[in-house]
């Protein structure tokens, strides 16, 4: 009998012959150990919230969700470690009792910490690092059911483990780096594009965190910035406006915990594609999609979002260790987004791109070797943990995992 799962979007379906909820970590490394000694694809599933094929398989899909909670955060260094399955924001309370957060998060918090990690998710911002960035340790199950811990010790296979795809084996408790808890001031201010743009990178390093939307059909931006504060909490409530409208973005100032300053709420489910670009060719890239976008596509209403990030270590960094600024393109999970994705990408491929691995893209396998230099070494980590590719799904074979 088989189950049927879609991703949050709902442009992913999978019809798994099981998916399981383990109740603890021995159930987990059973479930795992079964289904690969029956030669299953087995996939594990964090919130579901990747728009690429990620968790797609026809064997075993693992749901995590039950493996939660913040297990201690180490009095000397400050590093937090969790189950695997936890969600982004059951972490943000107990984090603060401890005196600790994140040092930084992206736009939503309702992915799982694995989730985030296995993918690379980041906020903006070139002084903090993405989740994948933030990861000390990772404990993981392989396909004969062990659990193999991969650390500092081994700096190494941690680059290679710290964003994996769910490649290395399923992850079942994660080490994180933390910062004392801080407060966020958040204003946002309306601007003409090109004023937006032409300041963007010096408003972004007198901040502690950056971004822009720019709205297509009003040709205006919306510039968000976070600065770190003592003020006492303020913190108007808004609703979630239509997407591509000026009131989604433009908020009144605001100051709160980090973990609560950080997420949006995202409700309408859309469909969304993002590269990673050299820093230097984020404004040339962006000009060239807004005239791309106001002539072949102008329909498309759906915010594009412009952020900075950090160079980062891990081999499969979409970064590949230089300052990049992050371009997102997005449309209604109901209406075509393919031509207008296409055209997006040819843009950013042009501009020495690479994608996020959890959104659409359109590359192949020889498209990801040409960019990731560091795909051999990935390679060659993931061979030894799994021999037979018990966790490699067609999309990631596609992609040039399963050599
Ligand atoms: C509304 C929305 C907003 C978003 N905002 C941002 C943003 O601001 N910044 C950004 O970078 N991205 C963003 N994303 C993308 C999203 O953060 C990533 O796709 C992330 O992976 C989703 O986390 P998840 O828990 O849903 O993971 P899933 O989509 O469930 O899984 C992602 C990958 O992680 C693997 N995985 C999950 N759990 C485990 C585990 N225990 N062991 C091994 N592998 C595992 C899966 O196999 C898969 O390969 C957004 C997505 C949505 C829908």
């Amino acid at each position: 009998m088989t189950a049927t799962w879609s991703n949050w979007a709902g442009n992913v379906v999978a019809r798994p012959r099981a998916v399981v909820r383990p109740a603890s970590i021995d159930k987990l490394r059973r479930a795992v150990r079964e289904a690969a000694a029956r030669g299953d694809t087995i996939r594990a599933v964090g919130a579901g919230h990747s728009f690429a094929p990620l968790c797609q398989t026809d064997g075993l899909l693992l749901d995590l969700s039950l493996l939660s909670g913040l297990e201690r955060v180490d009095p000397a260094t400050g590093e937090a470690t969790v189950l695997a399955g936890t969600r982004l924001h059951d972490l943000g309370e107990p984090l603060l009792a401890a005196g600790r957060a994140l040092a930084n998060q992206g736009d939503i918090d309702t992915q799982a910490v694995a989730g985030a990690v296995a993918t690379g998710t980041h906020g903006t911002g070139r002084k903090h690092g993405s989740f994948a960035a933030m990861a000390r340790a990772i404990e993981l199950c392989t396909p004969e059911g062990d659990l193999v811990t991969i650390d500092g010790r081994d700096p190494d296979r941690l680059r290679a483990a710290s964003l994996s795809l769910g490649l290395l084996g399923v992850m079942t408790r994660l080490t994180l780096d933390t910062v004392p808890a801080y407060k966020l001031r958040g204003r946002t201010r309306p601007l003409p594009f090109d004023a937006c743009l032409d300041g963007f990178l010096a408003e972004e390093t007198a901040r502690r965190t950056a971004e822009f939307w720019w709205l297509p059909a009003l040709d205006q931006c919306v510039l968000k910035t976070f600065d770190d504060t003592d003020a006492p909490i303020d913190r108007p409530e808004t609703p979630e406006y239509p997407p591509g409208t000026l009131e989604r973005y433009l908020k009144p100032d605001a100051v709160d915990w980090s973990w609560r300053m950080y997420p949006s709420v995202r409700t309408t489910p859309f469909v969304e594609m993002e590269y990673t670009l050299p820093l230097a060719n984020g404004p040339d890239a962006m000009r060239e999609l807004r005239e791309m976008m106001r002539t072949r596509h102008p329909d498309c209403a759906w915010a594009v979002e412009y952020r900075t990030q950090s160079g980062e270590q891990s081999l499969l960094s979409p970064t590949q260790g230089a300052e990049s600024v992050t371009i997102s393109v997005h449309q209604a999970a109901e209406l075509p987004w393919d031509a207008f994705f296409r055209d997006a990408e040819v843009i950013f491929l042009a501009s020495g791109g690479r994608p996020h691995w959890g959104k659409l893209h359109c590359l192949d396998a020889a498209g990801i070797a040409r960019r990731y230099p560091a795909l051999d070494a990935f390679r060659a980590v993931r061979r030894a943990l799994d021999p037979a590719g018990a966790f490699v799904n067609d999309h990631l074979a596609e992609l040039g995992f399963a050599e």
